[in-house]
């Protein structure tokens, strides 16, 4: 079938979340870190492109995005998805508006859409207005967010001031009247001067009727939810293949650097489990010891607990003491060495037999990723929502790649440290 969905995401766990909603959806998906530096499988259907250009500035996301797109066009994807977050996490100059705009230039598209609605994520739009959960964005945490404070809910606003373009509104009685409505409002709009349009969807309903009023649409820009409804276009049904990876065999662990509250929870299951456990204190070494010290121990430890059941090591820490920490090693320093030391420990796993990792925390997940050489992985079945296993090559991995799942801090029921295990051999073994 080749390529058909081209996707560029403006960040790393934003990505996954895509390629995880494609996948649910049938179809075959590479998640690749940064510009993929090697060819992609050929049975695969999407290709999604994780950028970190969610807060950079405009011109550099513009750059980086249209790099992605111009890779994208070269393999021959038929249609190309810009993903950001779902609560349209934007600052004052961008990046939403300046790289749609700019894609839509490079490819000469007159059209597109704009929505972050995942009813599934409590994300709805109505009227122009995005909720979380039951209160309006501006109302939400998100108002206090350190790099994009969100403090107008009406996205046809917050959109046309990143834009030149003109932005319009398809409300949610055209998108319950379906895909003829739908088409006959892009025109109307489109009369009207407008280019780009916020779409409202309250439920996954509207986001399934959405999908074919789509098809023919070169780019589609929008959270993760619109994907559900995009592979149906091709004749693509959900099937349990999609999310096929290799057998997993070999070790298991789990890493930790994620302080939020489900994780904390997470450990201190597996610990009452009488799972094997490694705390890794910040403070119990001087904080000039070189991070590769630090990680050999923990290593050795490991390799001598792991044979028969999963090992956890974590650095995971309630807030008084993350405090303390940071109050005496500095916040980044803190945070960077916990990161370095664990991405260490995550290799010298992987060399020692370690093929089936799980990782808690975003922060913590781009560290080992980019210390186990990961730039392309392949996307498997959900362990919880928005959770799925993956499958890497690695130049770490005695057998040349291994299986990984990515936990971003407060996602996971409290058993998911065991539960992500089994889930895999069963995933195997249906
Ligand atoms: P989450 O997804 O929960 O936000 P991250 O991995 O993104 O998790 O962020 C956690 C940050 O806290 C990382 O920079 C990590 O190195 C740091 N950290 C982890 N453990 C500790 C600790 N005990 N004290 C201080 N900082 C810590």
């Amino acid at each position: 079938m080749g390529l058909l969905l081209g996707c560029i995401a403006d960040d790393f766990t934003g990505a996954t979340d895509l390629a995880n909603n494609l996948v649910r959806a049938g179809m075959r998906v590479v998640q690749t870190i940064g510009l993929p530096d090697a060819p992609i499988p050929d049975d695969c259907n999407a290709v999604v492109i994780a950028l970190k250009s969610r807060t950079i500035a405009p011109e550099q996301a513009v750059k980086q995005s249209l790099a992605a797109l111009q890779w994208l066009q070269e393999q021959g994807a038929q249609q190309m998805y810009f993903k950001y977050c779902s609560t349209f996490d934007s600052t004052a100059q961008g990046n939403i508006g300046p790289v749609t705009e700019a894609l839509m230039q490079a490819m000469g598209c007159d059209f597109t859409i704009a929505t972050p609605a995942f009813p599934d994520n409590q994300r709805t739009v109505f009227k122009g207005h995005l909720f979380v959960g039951d209160q309006l964005l501006s109302d939400s945490g998100m108002k206090n967010h350190p790099l994009t404070p969100m403090t107008d809910a009406n996205l046809v606003h917050v959109l046309q001031a990143q834009c030149q373009r003109q932005v319009g509104l398809i409300d949610y009685r055209c998108v319950a009247k379906g895909v003829h409505a739908i088409a006959d409002r892009i025109t109307e709009l489109k009369s009207q001067g407008i280019s780009i349009a916020v779409v409202d969807a309250l439920s996954n309903d509207d986001l399934l009727r959405l999908g074919p009023a789509l098809a023919d649409m070169p780019l589609v820009t929008a959270g993760s939810g619109v994907a559900i409804g995009l592979p149906s276009n091709w004749g693509i049904q959900p099937a349990a293949d999609s999310a096929k990876l290799p057998a997993a065999r070999g070790q298991q662990a789990i890493i930790s650097g994620s302080c939020s509250l489900a994780t904390q929870g997470q450990v201190a299951h597996f610990v009452a489990q009488g799972g094997a456990a490694y705390q890794l204190d910040p403070l119990a070494w001087p904080s000039d010891t070189p991070p590769a010290d630090i990680a050999t121990q923990v290593v050795n430890w490991a390799t001598a607990h792991m044979a028969s059941s999963p090992v956890l090591v974590y650095s995971t820490a309630d807030a008084e003491q993350v405090k303390s920490v940071q109050a005496q090693r500095g916040t980044q320093h803190a945070g960077e060495h916990t990161e370095q030391v664990l991405a260490l420990v995550a290799q010298g796993l992987v060399q020692h037999g370690v093929s089936q990792l799980v990782v808690a925390g975003g922060e913590t997940s781009g560290a080992c990723v980019q210390a186990l050489g990961i730039s392309q992985l392949t996307i498997g079945a959900q362990i919880d929502p928005g959770v799925p296993w993956c499958y890497a090559p690695s130049r770490f991995a005695p057998s040349g790649g291994l299986h990984i799942t990515l936990k971003s801090g407060n996602f996971g029921s409290a058993d998911f440290f065991t539960k992500a295990f089994q889930f895999l051999h069963q995933a195997a073994h249906p």
